[in-house]
């Protein structure tokens, strides 16, 4: 990689902040922060904008599964563009990529899970997944079942409706959102359960909310429930062992359709391409992907739907009912031509199988910073992975927001050489699926004097 960067620094920050809106940012810093400019990226590593080389402990965004400079996928997305760009998904129009992608993932879902609508991206597959549900009872003459249960920490998009059934406090303070349907159950956290539950009975006490909360609507009143197998942007967290078959058998007992958000735990991340059967042991209703699907590549997302649901709406009797939920670029064909290859890499070089193999290791370097003071947890599995800081061990106490801890440990990592994503308190890994253990290992130690540094100047 090139040290000569062809960029103009000063000029790059000044045109972001006049004129380029992110996602997520603190509006009342923009003008006074120096953005991070990311320009190129190889295999693990990002170079930022003067050159200099990240380690990329954050995957992009979760995303970025089989690494950066594939030739692979871009010459897929190149030559299918030329082939070409585009053309309308809607009614009955499909195009090969789309339909030979469809048909390799549904290779990879659990149970009769067979049919892809195609989406822009995760927001959207869940957004689809959730107006599929409600399709689906209107269809069958059940609409009264229109309750959503969810939980706290839940994050399922940035649509009005994902946004709405996402929990994570930090998110719910400053924009509108639905309330009337929607219901947050509190999250499966064992960090946070009460002094001297065991996991178990934590377990029975989770499981018993939903039940409960089903039975207080009235299951006729309940369509589904949405659930990450683990919560990802809500820090990481993971239920407590058989949460999520329990769950999934009290949605089948009480008739509720079961979505399982794999935008995150999919495509390697656990190690596998879906973890709802191979980890979990649950078939869902519904499965939503999105992020590396592609590799993040290009923007896609898919809503997979399982035949009980779907072949019960194409036979004669649906006539007329028309799903009137899609966007201009669903099943976008450059986006299936990458997805293709994309899956092409995993198949070939086994990425799974590496998770599988390197992911315990991952996830027991990075126990081991248990032992500093301002470490109040490790959790996660294979590459998702959080480390949550606090004030006071014993008490678990949530540090004060102004100390900002977070985002000086994200400055400290990045000054030697990692980029982490600081989330207030929390500090999270998730990186490319292809790292090594030397790279591990930087990460953890890079990780590790960072939050020493950072104790060190708060004290
Ligand atoms: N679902 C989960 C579990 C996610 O983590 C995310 C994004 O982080 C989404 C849905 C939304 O995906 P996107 O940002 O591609 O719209």
């Amino acid at each position: 990689m090139s040290s000569n960067f062809a960029f103009d620094a000063i000029d790059l920050a000044t045109k972001d902040r006049d004129h380029l809106i992110h996602p997520w940012v603190d509006l009342g810093t923009v003008k006074e922060r120096e953005p991070l400019i990311v320009a190129q990226a190889e295999g693990a590593y990002v170079y930022n904008v003067h050159g200099k080389k990240l380690l990329d402990g954050i995957g992009g965004m979760w995303c970025v599964n089989a690494g950066y400079g594939r030739d692979e996928i871009a010459d897929a997305m190149a030559a299918q563009a030329r082939r070409m760009a585009y053309f309308s998904p809607f009614g009955q129009i499909g195009n090969p990529p789309a339909i030979e992608f469809a048909h390799r993932l549904t290779q990879h879902t659990p149970g009769d899970l067979k049919h892809v609508f195609f989406t822009t991206g995760g927001s959207t597959a869940v957004d689809s997944a959730l107006r599929f549900v409600s399709f689906f009872n209107n269809f069958h003459g059940r609409p009264k079942k229109k309750h959503i249960i969810t939980r706290e920490y839940a994050y399922h998009g940035s649509t009005y409706l994902t946004a709405s059934v996402s929990g994570k406090p930090a998110d719910r303070g400053n924009m509108d959102l639905e309330t009337g349907f929607i219901h947050h159950l509190p999250a499966p956290n064992p960090y946070r359960r009460p002094e001297g539950m065991t996991m178990e009975a934590f377990c029975d006490a989770k499981v018993k909310d939903l039940e409960d909360k089903i039975l207080e609507l009235g299951p006729d009143n309940v369509a589904c429930f949405i659930a990450e197998p683990l919560l990802a942007s809500g820090g990481v967290i993971v239920p407590p062992e058989g949460y999520q078959k329990r769950t999934r058998e009290v949605c089948r007992q009480y008739d509720v359709i079961y979505i399982s958000d794999e935008v995150v735990t999919g495509f390697g991340r656990l190690g596998h391409i879906f973890a709802s059967k191979n980890v979990f042991d649950i078939e869902p209703d519904i499965i939503t992907s999105a992020k590396g699907l592609t590799s993040g590549y290009v923007p896609l997302g898919a809503m997979i739907v399982s035949d009980r649901l779907y072949s019960t709406l194409t036979d004669k009797a649906g006539r007329g009912q028309i799903f009137a939920n899609g966007y201009t670029y669903s099943a976008h064909p450059v986006s299936c031509a990458a997805g293709m290859a994309n899956l092409d890499i995993f198949e070939r070089e086994d990425i799974c199988g590496h998770v599988r193999k390197v992911g315990p290791y991952f996830r027991e370097q990075l126990g081991t910073l248990i032992d500093l003071d301002m470490v109040g947890d490790v959790r996660g599995s294979h590459f998702m992975v959080c480390v949550e800081c606090t004030a006071d061990k014993e008490k678990k106490t949530v540090p004060p927001a102004e100390w900002e801890v977070g985002r000086r440990i994200f400055e400290k990592c990045q000054e030697k050489g990692l980029l982490a994503r600081p989330m207030g308190h929390l500090v999270v890994l998730s990186p490319p699926l292809i790292v090594n253990r030397g790279q591990i290992d930087d990460a953890v130690s890079i990780l590790r004097q960072s939050i020493v540094e950072v104790t060190g100047d708060l004290a």
